[in-house]
């Protein structure tokens, strides 16, 4: 093994026992093993001479000086928060690629020409406050600092007081106009959350962008009535017009190549033995472009109206959130295409297929259904975004798997972009 495959080795090794339980990682922002994961990146920064700075909100800069120290830098990282019962790889994967990757340049005795910063933003996952990406929101002006402040956890602590704990003064919470304007670009390297590369044989691709994606809310209210008296004719069941409305989602979805799931669903008052009065349900809808949601969610309402008629049930569907299709700098995507797969010779394929670029034989392009950083931060700089295989296809669980070979694969291809963006 190289020395910055030994390099990745260590880091990962030694983030690995933070915040693991049987069931998964629980890693909370602000939590013990939180800040045990802070501790990591600062020792593995020091290790390094890279000097490390926490934000006015939480996110953690470790600074690789170039040689023009007031050049736009390039930022280069992911997040170290989990989901619940979350996998190793989503996030921490991205931060240790990111040293690693500064290992293998210094080995090759590269000197950046400008600054370039490892990072790692605070509550991606939301898993604490309940606000996705909640570090690169402040920091780009995407969220209100003072509705930041006060999201709750679910014991009923703020973010404020979260902070305050940690030693940050949540006064300072807000976007950091400066900051943004010092950086050139941000690469996020992130294992993949399916298994396109797997079916590609690769074992690195490219996003091309996030799907647009929102959450609907479906109540059907029936008439909660005795399972056992209640003629069949006679039901005002909400419960059959939700199953219908169910599998109506699944077959809109199949029929668009998008995704639509019910992950949450609550019945009332929820007897055994009764016909429920209410059913209410959450629908997470997703596809490769914004028309082909709207045409997703409008067939998935009209089949819920419909079922909902037939069986006496009232229905109230409502938007809960919505987030707008996000693609990444085609140039800076280009760009990288052309460092990783230059046989390719090519821009890449961005369409909404996962496939490889133009002439078939560069770096695979994907499209993602997953939020991220980079994904924020793409409104307001160049932003990419480089995955690495997961041949079990899982993710937010610790199903998700990336092979160690594939892992420094990752380190290898940040490595060249790093050298690409950061070159003299
Ligand atoms: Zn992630």
């Amino acid at each position: 093994m190289s020395e910055s495959g030994a390099s990745f080795a260590e880091l990962w090794e030694s983030l690995l026992p933070v915040g693991r339980t049987p069931a998964g990682y629980r890693r909370y922002s602000w939590t013990p093993a939180d800040l045990a994961c802070r501790a990591w990146f600062a020792e593995a920064a020091g290790a390094r001479n890279l000097p490390v700075e926490t934000d006015r909100n939480g996110n953690l800069w470790a600074w690789w000086r170039g040689r023009d120290s007031g050049a736009p830098a390039v930022a280069v990282g992911s997040h170290l928060d989990s989901v619940p019962d979350g996998g190793a790889f989503d996030g921490p994967l991205g931060v240790a690629s990111a040293f690693a990757a500064i290992d293998l340049l210094r080995e090759r005795g590269f000197e950046p020409a400008r600054p370039v910063a490892v990072t790692a933003f605070t509550e991606e996952e939301g898993a604490r406050f309940g606000v996705a990406c909640l570090g690169s929101r402040l920091l780009a002006g995407a969220v209100e600092p003072a509705a930041a402040a006060a999201l709750r956890d679910g014991d009923g602590v703020s973010l404020a007081e979260a902070m305050a704990g940690a030693g940050l003064d949540p006064a300072a919470l807000g976007p950091d106009e400066d900051r943004l304007a010092g950086l050139a670009a941000y690469v996020e390297l992130h294992i993949e959350q399916g298994s396109a590369l797997d079916g590609l044989g690769a074992p690195v691709g490219l996003a091309a962008g996030i799907w647009p994606h929102g959450r609907w809310r479906l109540e059907f209210a029936g008439r909660a009535d005795h399972a056992g008296t209640t003629r069949i004719a006679d039901r005002h069941d909400p419960m059959l017009p939700f199953a219908a409305t169910v599998l109506a989602a699944r077959a809109a979805a199949a029929g668009r190549g998008a995704l639509a799931t019910f992950g949450k669903v609550i019945a009332e008052p929820g007897a055994a033995n009764g016909i429920s009065s209410a059913v209410r349900a959450w629908l997470d809808a997703r596809a490769p472009d914004e028309a082909t949601l709207d045409g997703l969610v409008t067939e998935v309402s009209a089949a819920a109206r419909t079922a909902a008629a037939e069986h006496g049930v009232a229905l109230e569907l409502r938007r809960e959130s919505f987030t707008p299709a996000v693609s990444f700098d085609p140039a800076l995507r280009d760009r990288l295409a052309a460092v990783l797969g230059p046989e390719a010779g090519g821009p890449a394929a961005s369409g909404p297929d996962p496939g490889r670029s133009e002439a078939g034989a560069g770096i695979p392009v994907l499209p993602t259904g997953a939020g991220h950083d980079a994904g924020i931060l793409a409104a307001r700089l160049p932003t990419a975004m480089l995955f690495v295989r997961n041949p079990t296809g899982v993710s937010h669980s610790p199903a998700e798997h990336a092979d160690m070979a594939d892992c420094l694969a990752g380190v290898t291809a940040l490595a060249a972009v790093l050298a690409d963006l950061a070159g003299p």
